[in-house]
């Protein structure tokens, strides 16, 4: 920040950005609107700019962001595609933009309509029998898919399982919700072939019998790899009386191929963010929507959007139902998003998203197998798992390699995750891309690892180009620079603060 005036630092006396319309009132004394005893003696110090001033300042920051509006992104696990402006189109649409959430259902039909028709959409992808729009966020949607399971357990007498099973790979988020819900968590190993590896499974359900209440993992899993065994896997589980939770981060890579619910889940969140072009918008507003299979309906948080005939209404949830996660009916302007990418592409075109986002993967990484370490030798999913051991021997890690694509106007893959491959360098290109760009980023990798080889100091100071150089990472999350204080404090600032 130190080079960067701010905005709080611009301007001079009297400049304006905002021209309101002259008063055709008679304006009623201040101390009668506040009392006088808390009316400012003096003007607030705040910064007096000019239109251009402002409009120059904000766009300006908006350069130094890197987006998918602005470079490749292929961070793994996160499927950082491109937004299509259509959405926002519709989005934008005032009959939805301008809605109010409390609106009566006889004058906002056709939102109803919307959402009734999405919420058919996603759980025919998934294979699930109904879907609740509610949570917020893909692990919004994990806490209410087990908040269900634990209401559906006890609902059966079995509210004493305690255990949900979790493979060594998983997400951070995974954890956390089964923690949040009460749960007790078991890491299952991976086999050499990146899957779950059967053979411990089966010791572990062993090992807690009659306690299991969850197994919850992502198919593709984080390394980018189908797990072959996925129906033996639910088999065991089901018969041991767990239910099965379907991560939906990794559902870019399976839309009109395969669905969670023909593998045996029980439970399936979506993130509409990956998976269906919403904004990632910097953690939010999102939307993360939870399919059921029938046995858990009704658990699921209402109201459901309804329909009879020509009639669209809200359905109450029923006296089992785990109870509201979000106010109204979740993130509308993202599900509208979400429902105009399924619109417009259809069947078919979802089918080749997932195709192509598979393909891209594969072909970035036998391009690049030769340069970097392949812990997982086989065809990929829609992402795949490089590890930066040898870099990293050479002198630059993960870490480096990952600034340094910076200088080059891309964003780095995710590192060091999942935890189980050392150096890791997670690359997931989405299926939006060019060949030219995937090209381009091979050549780029390639370059990369020439340098590492040659002249690792390099890769250890970058980036070299962008406005800061490498943070200190530890201090920037420790002690975050959050709040502007003046040089020194004018007068009525420093009244303020004593
Ligand atoms: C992104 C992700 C999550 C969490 O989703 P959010 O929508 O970011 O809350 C969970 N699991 C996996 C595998 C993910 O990639």
């Amino acid at each position: 920040m130190s080079t960067e005036t701010l905005i709080f630092e611009k301007g001079g006396p009297g400049r304006r950005a905002a021209t309101l319309p002259t008063l055709d009132v008679p304006a009623p004394p201040l101390d009668t609107l506040i009392p006088a005893d808390l009316l400012r003696a003096e003007p607030a110090p705040l910064p007096e700019v000019s239109e251009i001033e402002v409009v120059r300042h904000y766009t300006h920051l908006s350069q130094r962001n890197f987006g998918v509006d602005t470079g490749f992104y292929p961070l793994g696990s996160c499927t950082m595609k491109y937004n299509p402006k259509l959405n926002e189109d519709m989005a934008a649409l005032p009959g939805f933009a301008r809605l109010h959430p409390q609106e009566d259902a006889s004058l906002t039909q056709g939102a109803i309509r919307l959402l009734y028709e999405l919420e058919g959409y996603l759980a025919e992808i998934s294979g699930m029998r109904r879907v609740t729009l509610q949570p917020a966020a893909g692990a919004h949607g994990e806490i209410t898919g087990l908040m269900i399971i634990k209401a559906h357990h006890e609902h059966q007498g079995e509210g004493h399982r305690d255990v949900v099973l979790i493979p060594d790979g998983a997400h951070g988020t995974n954890p956390a919700s089964a923690t949040l819900a009460g749960y007790t968590t078991v890491e299952l190993k991976s086999d050499a072939h990146g899957g779950v590896d059967v053979a411990h499974l089966e010791r572990v359900l062993a090992d807690h019998q009659g306690r299991i209440a969850a197994l919850m993992m992502t198919n593709p899993n984080t390394l980018g790899l189908f797990d072959e065994n996925i129906v033996e896997i639910a088999r065991r589980v089901h018969a041991a009386g767990g239910q099965l939770y379907y991560d939906g981060a990794n559902a870019n890579a399976i839309m009109g191929i395969t669905r969670p619910g023909d593998m045996g889940f029980d439970v399936v969140h979506f993130n509409l963010h990956k998976t269906c072009s919403t904004p990632h918008g910097g953690g939010g507003p999102g939307a993360g929507p939870v399919g059921v299979a029938e046995h858990l309906i009704p658990f699921l948080p209402g109201p459901l959007p309804g329909r009879e005939g020509d009639d669209y209404f809200w359905e109450d949830a029923g006296p089992l139902s785990i109870g509201r996660m979000r106010a109204n009916c979740g993130n509308f302007l993202v599900l509208v998003r979400a429902y105009t990418y399924i619109r417009f592409n259809g069947p078919d075109g979802l089918r080749h998203v997932s195709a192509s986002a598979v393909l891209n993967a594969n072909y970035i990484m036998r391009a690049l197998r030769d340069e970097y370490d392949l812990p997982y030798d086989r065809a990929c999913m829609h992402e795949f798992v490089f590890s930066a051991n040898r870099q990293k021997r050479q002198g630059a890690s993960a870490l480096d390699i990952a600034k340094r694509l910076l200088d080059f106007g891309m964003h780095p893959p995710t590192i060091y995750f999942p935890l189980i491959v050392p150096e890791a360098l997670m690359i997931e290109p989405t299926e939006t891309e060019t060949k030219e760009t995937l090209d381009e980023f091979i050549a780029i990798m390639r370059q990369i690892a020439r340098e590492a080889r040659e002249q690792p100091e390099l890769l250890r100071e970058a980036p070299h180009i962008t406005v800061v150089g490498r943070l200190d990472q530890t201090l920037a999350a420790r002690k975050p620079d959050l709040r502007w204080q003046p040089e020194t404090a004018p007068a009525a600032t420093a009244a303020v603060a004593t």
